[in-house]
């Protein structure tokens, strides 16, 4: 029976030292969070992270706009938090209107100031493994393989998922650690090869957002399952793990929620505080 890889407990371990290096900022660090139209995911996705930022003595401004706001206009609003010295970080909350496209807009963002590690030069400073921010749920994921003691050095490692913001930056975290890294996508669906990429994982992590996409009895015997996914079903919120058979195999897994999340999130106000102690040098 696996053990449970426990998101708050590790994010509780971030948000600890984060405090200390909150007081030794000459200025309270300002997160700036730009949030569009008025999914209900990430309004609330956006309260938990005001109240965490709130906790740790950094200060959390909220820019609401309206979802037809111009692409034109998000950039040039972007440009003036990037002037303003008092901002420390800049985040844009996803999803976005189909109208503007998430990678042009994080091109604007200044990558000191790019706590999600999405501007072009922070995704090609994880490319050298010299990143200072990378992506946020992409260094959750590694936080938590880090927790359970596990030598990545040559491990059968699977990401089901090829998203920017997930699957592509983690491959990236887990080559500069030696992993054997192979990505499966919707292709490799349609072409009939997830099972067979699934059961070599010694190490899978999914993050598609399709409910029960992995079978139970897909996982090898003693394999680390992190589960990224975050779906509703049956008014639950459920990852794309079936998580109890899934549990019988494992040797870890992560709950949803209560896994990746917390610590996408500990992770996040870590890039922040990183990046105004950066600024202040
Ligand atoms: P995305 O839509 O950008 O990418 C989905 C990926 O899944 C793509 O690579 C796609 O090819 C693949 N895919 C789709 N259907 C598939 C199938 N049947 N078989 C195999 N692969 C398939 O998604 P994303 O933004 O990376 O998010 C993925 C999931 O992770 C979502 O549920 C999202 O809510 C969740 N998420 C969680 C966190 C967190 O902190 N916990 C952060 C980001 C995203």
């Amino acid at each position: 029976m696996a053990k449970l890889l426990e998101g708050k407990f590790i994010a509780d371990q971030i948000k600890e030292k984060l405090k200390t290096s909150v007081q030794s900022l000459r200025q309270v660090p300002v997160l700036a969070s730009i949030l569009i139209g008025d999914d209900p995911g990430a309004s609330a996705y956006v309260r938990t992270q005001a109240k965490i930022a709130t906790s740790l003595g950094i200060k959390y401004v909220l820019h609401k706009f309206d979802a037809s706001i111009s692409e034109d206009g998000l950039i040039d609003f972007i440009l003036k938090l990037n002037a303003d010295t008092a901002v420390n970080g800049i985040l844009v909350q996803l999803p976005l209107p189909a109208s503007i496209n998430y990678m042009n807009v994080c091109g604007f963002i200044q990558p000191d100031k790019d706590v999600e590690g999405m501007h072009p030069t922070n995704i090609g400073k994880v490319l050298f493994g010299r990143a200072r921010i990378a992506a946020c749920t992409a260094n959750a994921v590694m936080e938590l393989l880090n927790s359970t003691g596990v030598d990545l050095y040559g491990k059968e490692v699977v990401i089901v998922g090829h998203s920017e913001i997930v699957g592509k930056p983690l491959a990236m975290l887990l080559l500069e650690k030696f992993a054997t890294v192979t990505i499966c996508h919707i292709a490799t669906s349609e072409a009939g090869k997830l099972q067979g990429h699934v059961e070599r994982a010694e190490i899978l992590i999914v993050a598609v957002g399709s409910p029960n996409l992995i079978k139970g009895e897909w996982i090898k015997e003693g394999a680390i399952v992190v589960d990224v996914g975050i779906n509703r079903l049956n008014e639950k919120i459920v990852g794309d793990v079936e998580f109890n058979a899934a549990q019988r195999r494992a040797s870890y897994i992560t709950p949803v929620p209560g896994g990746v999340g917390p610590v996408t999130v500990a992770v996040l106000m870590r890039n922040l505080v990183e990046a105004a102690l950066a600024q202040q040098q």
